[in-house]
């Protein structure tokens, strides 16, 4: 069984897997450790991560990114609108209650849920990590922000289902890059005196901060903080902004006002910010930008930090938060551990420091790779082929979950809510509450703090119904407990519905013991569960859509697949007819005579006209696959001969050696 580790990123996403020598990242199919975290819609087939990248700016309007900030949110949410749209270009479209986008593929418009988004790019991660262990991918942990409420969540679970795929859990970035830093030391103290790191994840769209407890065998979350929309790419937007305005001065043109050159010079000023991390000045080089302009200017580190002024001065506060919920000053944290690719940038790094003016900020963990490499652990943790040693990791919510009801009438002075997970609340936990009902009732979940939520995600999280609710022959109001739980994906539901009644029965008596009185029988209470009927609701899609949606991705799968055979028996049919022609001519030339050689030049020189006719050009797998067999069947006989012949000089110079 496969274990694999997802750090989806908003940029790139990098996979892990456990061997039995340790945790590898893996690379990709071009030797990546990191791959696009982007989807591509083309005339005939998708292309997803590295291939998506290399067409992007040819097919921008069809390439799709952000995959993972698009996860449970709905079209008109201000996070779309207002922040994601300013980083997609695809068109963005309500697919029932839920984004998506209307692109052109394979010759239509169409359009794609979030959930399927997200599910084509995890199974392109599930195909890099099979092909990697050269075994079927099902189980996976994936590393999310842990900001992601409940429908970010089960959207992201949604997506792995449609891919098939298994998530064993949903673990918090900095959670997961926590668990790989406890896991391999070997020096962690006693669970009195525990040592106290703050990991400070500095990525492409936002920011996360943990204080974790670390001593012997376990990790403990004491506080997270987060600011949703401060990373490298709002920085690389900082630059856009600088430069369109320098460039209508100086080449009278309005980038801004063309997506096109937008997009170049995004890119220009991701590569110049780059620069500006180890250098005090750099280069911008767009090649024609628009109107046939090839634009170029300068920056130095300095005029940089004055541009993201803003975004430098938003980094402290969500450390501030940390440090503040954690309870610990600040000359209790022992380490501040930076990851995220925006933590190489100089000026957030001295931000950082300000927060820790003793402190030498470190890069012990490898800062791209960490999540991933934590998320592997729990994965190989969670599976049981492999043996890790044990390491217990205490997680924590983010968001505060109340459950709340209609008032009873025979009691119109009860509350009619109740907070039952608050902030900081452990993941996994489980809490039983009591009903006093005479009838069928109903509960929903919500998050108890709207305005603390992401966007305007709902906070509806879930809604309970008890269809019955069975009375004693007292008539009395029954207890009914409703047991809740908030799983180890930080994702909430309600479990089980049951009436507890108390029965009193006689304990069997103690054997009489010699020249003891006997014992009179003791009376002992037991609790009788009786389950009773209940359906829920939440916003995971229903079993029978994730079945249609994973057919509907296999099918595109399955084309994708065959239109890259397609090609590759196209490319091969081609290579045989250069590859014999120069051969004959060659190597060969003593091995075929001349009848043979003009008929099988005949048959290439014609294989080689049919592939420049339109037919040719984009005909089918066996198409091409034929024409090859029958070129083979003439070409064969001559190959082997050139090749006995070659095998027989090699025997005899070996011999010679010998002798
Ligand atoms: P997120 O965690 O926000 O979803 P991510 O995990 O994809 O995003 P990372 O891989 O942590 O993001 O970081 C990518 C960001 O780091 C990009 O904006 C990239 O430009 C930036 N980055 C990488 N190297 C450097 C560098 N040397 N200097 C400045 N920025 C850098
Ligand atoms: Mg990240």
């Amino acid at each position: 069984m496969a274990v694999v580790g997802v750090d989806f990123g908003t940029l790139h996403s990098k996979i892990g897997v456990a061997r039995h020598r340790g945790i590898d990242i893996i690379t990709n199919e071009v030797s990546n450790r990191a791959t696009p975290s982007l989807v591509a819609f083309g005339p005939k087939q998708r292309a997803i991560g590295e291939s998506a990248k290399t067409q992007e700016i040819s097919n921008f309007k069809n390439t799709i990114g952000s995959l993972k900030r698009l996860a449970g949110r709905s079209l008109n949410d201000p996070d779309i609108q207002k922040v994601e749209k300013k980083f997609i270009n695809a068109s963005l479209v309500d697919i029932q209650g839920s984004v998506g986008v209307e692109v052109n593929f394979l010759g239509e418009r169409q359009k794609f849920s979030a959930v399927q988004l997200n599910a084509m790019y995890l199974g392109k991660l599930r195909d890099i990590a099979a092909s990697e262990l050269k075994t079927g991918v099902t189980d996976l942990v994936i590393a999310v922000p842990g900001w992601f409420t409940d429908v970010q969540r089960r959207a992201i679970l949604d997506a792995a289902s449609v891919a098939g795929l298994n998530v064993l859990r949903l673990i918090s970035d900095t959670t997961a890059a926590a668990l790989g830093y406890g896991i391999t030391k070997s020096d962690l103290p006693e669970p009195e005196s525990p040592r106290h790191v703050c990991f400070v994840d500095v990525g492409h769209s936002s920011m996360s901060v943990a204080i974790v407890a670390f001593s012997k065998g376990q990790l403990v979350v004491k506080s997270a903080a987060y600011d949703r929309h401060l990373g490298g790419r709002d920085i690389d937007f900082a630059l856009v902004r600088h430069f369109s305005e320098e460039f209508k001065g100086k080449y009278k043109i309005d980038v801004l006002s063309n997506p096109k050159a937008t997009f170049r010079l995004a890119a220009g000023c991701e590569k110049l910010k780059k620069v500006l991390s180890a250098n005090a000045e750099g280069p911008i080089n767009v090649e024609s930008i628009m109107n046939d302009i090839d634009a170029s200017s300068k920056l130095s580190r300095d005029e940089l930090e004055g541009l993201i002024a803003d975004e430098l001065s938003r980094i402290t506060a969500p450390i501030q938060q940390a440090i503040a919920d954690s309870g610990l000053t600040i000359d209790e944290i022992d380490a501040v551990e930076l990851i995220g690719g925006s933590t190489r940038i100089p000026a957030i790094r001295n931000r950082i420091q300000t927060c820790f003016p003793n402190k030498t900020l470190s890069t012990t963990l490898n800062q791209d790779e960490a999540v991933a490499r934590g998320a592997t652990f729990t994965c190989a943790m969670l599976s049981p082929v492999f043996r890790v040693r044990d390491f217990h990791m205490n997680d924590i919510s983010h968001y505060p979950i109340k459950v709340q009801w209609q008032p009873t009438p025979t009691d119109p002075e009860e509350d009619t809510e109740l907070l039952v997970f608050n902030p900081g609340n452990p993941i996994p936990s489980t809490k039983v509450l009591s009903f006093s009902r005479k009838e069928p009732f109903e509960i929903e979940a919500v998050y108890a703090e709207p305005s603390k939520l992401p966007g305007s995600i709902n906070p509806w999280i879930s809604k309970f119904t008890a269809k019955e609710v069975l009375l004693d022959a007292s008539g009395e109001p029954a207890i009914v407990k409703v047991k809740t739980r908030l799983n180890a994906h930080g994702v909430m539901s309600f479990e089980s519905a049951y009436i507890e009644t108390w029965e009193e029965r006689e304990e069997p008596a103690p054997m009489d013991v010699e020249g003891q009185e006997p014992q009179p029988p003791k009376k002992k209470r037991f609790a009788r569960k009786t389950e009773i009927r209940f359906v829920t609701g939440n916003s995971s899609l229903d079993k029978s859509v994730v079945e249609s949606l994973k057919e509907q991705e296999n099918a595109m799968t399955a084309n994708d697949k065959l239109v890259i055979d397609t090609e590759d028996r196209k490319n091969a049919l081609e290579e045989y007819v250069y590859d014999t022609r120069g051969k004959l001519d060659d190597r060969y030339a003593a091995f075929v005579q001349a009848e043979e050689k003009s008929k099988l030049l005949a048959a290439l020189q014609e294989a080689e006209d049919w592939l420049y006719t339109e037919e040719g050009e984009d005909a089918t797998k066996s198409a091409y696959v034929s024409r090859l067999d029958a070129l083979k069947l003439l070409g064969d006989p001559i190959a082997f001969r050139y090749r006995e012949h070659e095998d027989r000089q090699r025997s005899i110079a070996q011999l010679r050696e010998t002798l």
